[in-house]
Formats: structure tokens, C-alpha cells, sequence
């Protein structure tokens, strides 16, 4: 599958915001953003005025680069999230945080979504004792995640179950530190997803 494959902390410097893709090193004073916040490029540093488009673009990128998500599978979410009950923004929001890439980041297995999208992707992962790599897998309440049997050993989980003890899951969801596990309690409100996003911007994007 096509992925973006440049410097991460270029995007943080293009969007002008931390957007927290590298895990701890975000929280250091190594971060890219920190050291120099103007955007990337020979006349990065140069002011520019935006309008109207250039805000709802801008914010669309954002949205879709917290969540690693090419352009087309983006625009495939916000079609599915206008076709279902509810707020269009929220339901987008909500179809990217069901993602299984996602629900395993923010159960604490992983300090990014790409480390997250890693290790499903390597198969480490069971939804309801079904082994499913497939990152972009939408999980629903009722669903039970966890590292599968075999896999238990592996590098990333053996320090896991300690770490795990301290990380506060979202109410939505519930994790079981001693059984490197957790569910889907509910589908998230938009108040239970802790993101600095303006969905509504990107409704107007792709309602021009
Ligand atoms: Fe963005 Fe993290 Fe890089 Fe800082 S370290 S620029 S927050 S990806």
C-alpha cells in the first residue's frame, strides 16, 4: 500500500502545529517543531495570508496527517461519514479513531499511530481471537483486542505489561494491562476524542 514516506517532522513544520508523530521524541527537546517552527522550504520563513480555502485545507491535511491516511481512503471516510446518522465532522472523526491502527495507540501498546500501524501490520494483533493485520480494520463496541498468544514475547509486549499499568485508556475504550488486551466499549463522542481538530473546516473543504 502507497504511504508517505518523507520526514514526519516536516509535516509539523508545514502545518504549523505539533502533531505528535514520533511518539516520546515529541515530548523532548529533539522535536523538529521545537528547535524551528517555520514551515519547510527556501521561503518557508516568508508571511502568507490565507483565505478561506487555504484554512479548510489546511486543517483537512491535519486531520489527515494525525491519522496517516492517504488522500483517497481520507476522502472515502468523510463520503461513508456523510451517508451515516449524526454530525458529518464527528462521524469522520469517529470512522479514523475506530481504526485498529488507532484503538491499539491509544490502548498504549504502541507511541504513535505508525508504530501502532507496525505492529498490526506484522500481525501481532487478534480482534475477538481473530488474527487481523489490516490497520485500516474499523472496530465496533463488543470488540476485544489483544496481542496474540504466540507474540506475547516479542520485543515490544515483553515490557509491556508494566508500562501498560500506568496508561489511561479513553473512556470508550478498556484495557486489561495483565492480559495485554482491551475493548471497545462504546463508539467515542466527540468530547472523548482529545484532538485539537476543527472537522467542521473540513466539511467545508470537500463541500465546496
Ligand atoms: Fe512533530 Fe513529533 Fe517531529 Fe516534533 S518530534 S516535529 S511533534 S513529529
Amino acid at each position: 500500500m502507497a504511504r508517505y514516506t518523507g520526514s514526519v517532522c516536516r509535516l509539523c513544520r508545514r502545518e504549523g502545529t505539533k502533531l505528535f508523530l514520533k511518539g516520546t521524541r515529541c515530548y523532548t527537546k529533539k522535536c523538529a517543531f521545537e528547535r524551528r517552527p517555520s514551515p519547510p522550504g527556501q521561503h518557508g520563513v516568508r508571511r502568507r495570508k490565507m483565505g478561506d480555502f487555504g484554512i479548510q485545507l489546511r486543517e483537512k491535511q491535519k486531520v489527515r496527517r494525525v491519522y496517516s491516511v492517504l488522500e483517497r481512503q481520507f476522502h472515502n471516510y468523510f463520503v461513508a461519514a456523510g451517508n451515516v446518522d449524526g454530525v458529518t465532522g464527528e462521524n469522520l472523526l469517529r470512522f479514523l479513531e475506530t481504526r485498529l491502527d488507532n484503538v491499539v495507540f491509544r490502548l498504549g501498546f504502541a507511541t504513535s499511530r505508525a508504530q501502532a500501524r507496525q505492529l498490526v501490520n506484522h500481525g501481532h494483533f487478534a480482534v475477538n481471537g481473530v488474527p487481523t493485520d489490516v490497520a485500516s480494520f474499523v472496530v465496533k463496541p463488543g470488540d476485544r483486542i489483544e496481542v496474540r498468544e504466540s507474540r506475547r514475547d516479542r520485543e515490544p509486549f515483553k515490557l509491556a505489561k508494566e508500562t501498560l499499568r500506568s496508561h489511561q485508556a479513553p473512556e470508550w475504550l478498556s484495557l486489561e494491562p495483565a492480559r495485554l488486551a482491551g475493548s471497545v466499549l462504546s463508539l467515542p463522542r466527540r468530547d472523548q476524542m482529545p484532538l485539537d481538530l476543527n472537522e467542521q473546516l473540513v466539511v467545508e473543504f470537500y463541500s465546496r
